[in-house]
């Protein structure tokens, strides 16, 4: 073929497919949350660039919109969520007003990384809004099982790949070496937790029955009625009466959660307030995916130590 056939070719098909990321620019990657960015950034490495929307230390439910997010939106090749609505609130205004439309809903560039995970507490009946639930489609903090994490990271490999086919042996070396390391960090932290294996516990919200269910805790109950709604005093009142009848020494908040009330109940019931981050950044000690559990399994086994010798 001419050559000149060949260049003319070519620019019509770059016409009709918008501008392509040259191969040898970084994949610009924008995540909802600070652990899927993560996870993407040790998948990812050198050949993609990652950045979060939502700060580990907010709630991802409630998440203000800024117009700095649109920005970085219209920007991105590639967009992350947890999705089973953890986003819902803030998320879909955003990638409309970016107008960018390789990552808007089911196209090429939007992942969905609760594809392939394990979710729990998927409702059974009738959901209604009116119910103030916030988790109509199954827990949404399901990151917080390692072994979800081991889940997300092949997700974000295989569209990373599907991106940057020149790139899969990369992205799949990087993923093996992230798998190897979080099988040698999981074996730890469930060695640490192994002695209190059954431990009965309260949350505030619910955002950790994947956590408790990987690392042997028992959630016997909440210090919201229900998820999104904030505590009322008829049920702060019953969650005092079943902790104490059960004996529950615990109650784990997140760090966006006003304190009065769980420190009431602790106050009640003796038990002790711990907060843990369920996000990668909520506490400045939690950096990266690998040291929010460090962090959170360590301040468990701690307080549930003290707790044992009271
Ligand atoms: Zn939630």
């Amino acid at each position: 073929m001419n050559t000149r056939i060949v260049a003319f070719l070519t620019l019509a098909l770059a016409a009709v497919t918008g501008p392509a990321v040259a191969a040898d620019q970084k994949l610009n990657v924008i995540a909802t949350t600070e652990d899927l960015a993560s996870i993407a950034r040790e998948v990812g490495g050198d050949r993609i660039t990652v950045e979060s929307i939502a700060r580990g230390y907010q709630d991802p439910h409630f998440v203000e919109a800024k117009p700095s997010f649109i920005l970085k939106l219209q920007k991105a090749d590639l967009l992350i969520v947890v999705g089973r609505e953890l986003e819902i609130g803030w998320l879909p205004p955003l990638i409309q007003q970016s107008r960018n439309a390789r990552v808007q809903v089911g196209a090429e560039g939007y992942l969905d990384a609760s594809q392939g995970v394990r979710i729990l507490d998927i409702p059974t009946g009738q959901i209604t809004r009116a119910m103030g639930d916030v988790h109509p489609q199954g827990n949404p903090h399901y990151w917080l099982d390692p072994e979800n994490g081991r889940a997300i990271a092949k997700s974000i490999s295989d569209k990373l790949s599907q991106l940057r086919p020149n790139d899969r042996p990369y992205f799949e070396q990087r993923l093996a070496a992230f798998n190897t390391r979080l099988s040698d960090a999981l074996k730890k932290w469930v060695a640490m937790m192994a002695p209190y294996n059954g431990t009965k516990v309260v949350t505030y919200h619910r955002s950790f029955p994947n956590f408790a269910d990987r690392f042997g805790l028992d959630i016997v109950g909440y210090v919201e009625p229900r998820p999104g709604i904030p505590p009322s005093p008829g049920h702060t009142l019953d969650l005092i009466q079943e902790m104490k009848r059960q004996n529950i020494k615990l109650i784990l908040v997140e760090p966006y959660f006003d304190l009065k009330t769980p420190d009431s109940v602790a106050r009640a019931t003796g038990a002790t307030v711990l907060v843990v981050p369920p996000s990668v950044g909520g506490v400045k000690e939690a950096v990266d995916f690998f040291g929010l559990f460090d962090y959170n399994v360590t301040l468990l086994v701690n307080a549930l130590k003290a707790a044992a010798g009271k």
